[in-house]
Parts: C-alpha cells; sequence; structure tokens
C-alpha cells in the first residue's frame, strides 16, 4: 500500500550506454523485471532483423525512406548513425510515459546520449555508461553471446574504443564485473534519482501543507 504522503513523481529518462557487449540489455532485462514503472524506448531501425527480434518488440524496423521522415517530421527524440545504420528514438511514447510517472529506459549510443541531455527534456536525464572489466573479457562476452560473425564481433571491437572515449560525459559510471552487483548499484541510483527534487512536482503542493498547519498550530 501507498504511504499517505506518497505524491505523483514524474518519469525519468534512464540511458544506458556502453561498448557493445558490456552488458547494456541483459542488464536492462533486469531492471524491467525488478520493477514494472521501467518501460523501453523501442527504437526505430533501418538495420535488418536479427534471427529471434520481432518488430516493434526489440525493434521498429523500418525502411530508409520512412526513418527519414521520422526525423524531417520530428518524431525522433535523437537520431544518429551507428554501425552503417540509422537509429532513433520515438518522441510520442517517451513522452506519455514520463508525464504518466514511468521511467523510460534507453539502450543508446553516446550520439543519442547527448543529443537527449541536450534538449528541453535534459532535468528529467540520468545517464549511465557501463565500462567491461577489461578488453579480452569485452571480446569474450560478444563471441559467447553467439550471436555475431567473427566479421561483426570484429567491426564492433574495433568501434567500442569510439564509445569508451565519451564515458566521462555521463552521470554515472559502472564497471560492470559481476552482473548481480551491478544490477544492485543501478536500482541504488534509480531509486536515489526518483527522489530529486524536479521529478517530485507534487512536493509544492505538499510543502504549502505543511505550511497552513504550521500556521494553524500558531493561532
Ligand atoms: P550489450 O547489450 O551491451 O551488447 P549484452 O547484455 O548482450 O551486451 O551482454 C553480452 C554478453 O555478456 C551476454 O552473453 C551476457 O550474458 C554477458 N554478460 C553481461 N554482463 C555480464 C557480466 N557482468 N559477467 C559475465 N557476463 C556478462
Ligand atoms: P544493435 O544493432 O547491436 O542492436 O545496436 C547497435 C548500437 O546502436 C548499440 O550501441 C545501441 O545502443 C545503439 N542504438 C540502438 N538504438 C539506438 C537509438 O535509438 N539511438 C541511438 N543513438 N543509438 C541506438
Amino acid at each position: 500500500m501507498m504511504p499517505e504522503t506518497a505524491m505523483a513523481r514524474r518519469g525519468l529518462l534512464i540511458i544506458l550506454s556502453s561498448p557493445s557487449g558490456a552488458g547494456k540489455s541483459t542488464l536492462a532485462g533486469r531492471l524491467r523485471d525488478w520493477d514494472t514503472d521501467i518501460r523501453f524506448s523501442v527504437s526505430a531501425t533501418t538495420r535488418a532483423a536479427r534471427s529471434g527480434e520481432k518488430d516493434g518488440r526489440e525493434y521498429h524496423f523500418v525502411e530508409e525512406s520512412a526513418f527519414k521522415s521520422m526525423v524531417r517530421d520530428s518524431e525522433m527524440l535523437e537520431h544518429a548513425f551507428v554501425f552503417g545504420n540509422f537509429y532513433g528514438s520515438p518522441r510520442t511514447p517517451v513522452q506519455s510515459a514520463i508525464e504518466a510517472g514511468a521511467d523510460v529506459l534507453f539502450d543508446i549510443d553516446w550520439q543519442g546520449a547527448q543529443q537527449i541531455a541536450n534538449s528541453p527534456l535534459a532535468p528529467h536525464v540520468l545517464s549511465i555508461f557501463l565500462l567491461p572489466p577489461s578488453i579480452t573479457e569485452l571480446r569474450r562476452r560478444l563471441e559467447s553471446r553467439g550471436q555475431d560473425s567473427a566479421d561483426t564481433i570484429a567491426k564492433r571491437m574495433t568501434r567500442s574504443w569510439d564509445e569508451i572515449s565519451h564515458w566521462d560525459s555521463y552521470d554515472y559510471v559502472l564497471v560492470n564485473d559481476d552482473l548481480d552487483v551491478t544490477e544492485d548499484r543501478l536500482r541504488t541510483i534509480i531509486t536515489a534519482e526518483r527522489l530529486r527534487r524536479t521529478q517530485q512536482p507534487g512536493l509544492m503542493g505538499h510543502v504549502r501543507k505543511l505550511q497552513d498547519e504550521f500556521k494553524d498550530g500558531l493561532e
């Protein structure tokens, strides 16, 4: 049951970035299982679906012309060209979720993170970067995922330094060594960030009530 003083909150835009293979999808899935108030932003992309991926679940798979018209019509909160394909976060689902008090989790690269951090939604952004414990372990994780060809893994490894070099523009940086420890730290960060003053629109009303009660007590 909600405590009597519980107040409505505004949702956070939680951005999770890392080099490919560091653990974003695994941890995003765990966070969603932890709290159903965390929703995923389903990106649009021009890349082909991988086996097991379903349109509308991992991504909205679209043609380049459809992607470009979404950008032209300002339907994307951010967009970027990554690994030879376009990726972007549709704006409308994000706005409705955060207004309803749910958090939206973005698995996006540093270019998208910077665009959102420089947008009018900046006061509600929580950005987190995941580092691997070592480059050897990063390669091992990419290989163990068994999802990509040797050629794709080599490309992802080449690009990983570009992604890692932007680590210092994020609010929090975690080394994802032990999965349970990282999950626990993410839960702690999200729990604290939800209590930021700017995330609690009902505070002003509550303080006014306290003030009235205070004045009544003096009379
Ligand atoms: P990303 O989404 O960042 O590309 P994934 O979440 O797909 O990365 O993780 C890549 C692989 O590494 C997966 O097989 C996942 O199970 C594994 N993995 C993720 N985090 C850890 C960790 N802390 N320790 C060991 N393996 C991990
Ligand atoms: P993948 O093709 O492996 O699913 O994703 C490749 C990269 O694109 C990952 O680093 C992922 O975080 C990034 N990405 C996925 N969706 C978006 C998006 O909507 N915007 C941006 N900027 N990057 C994205």
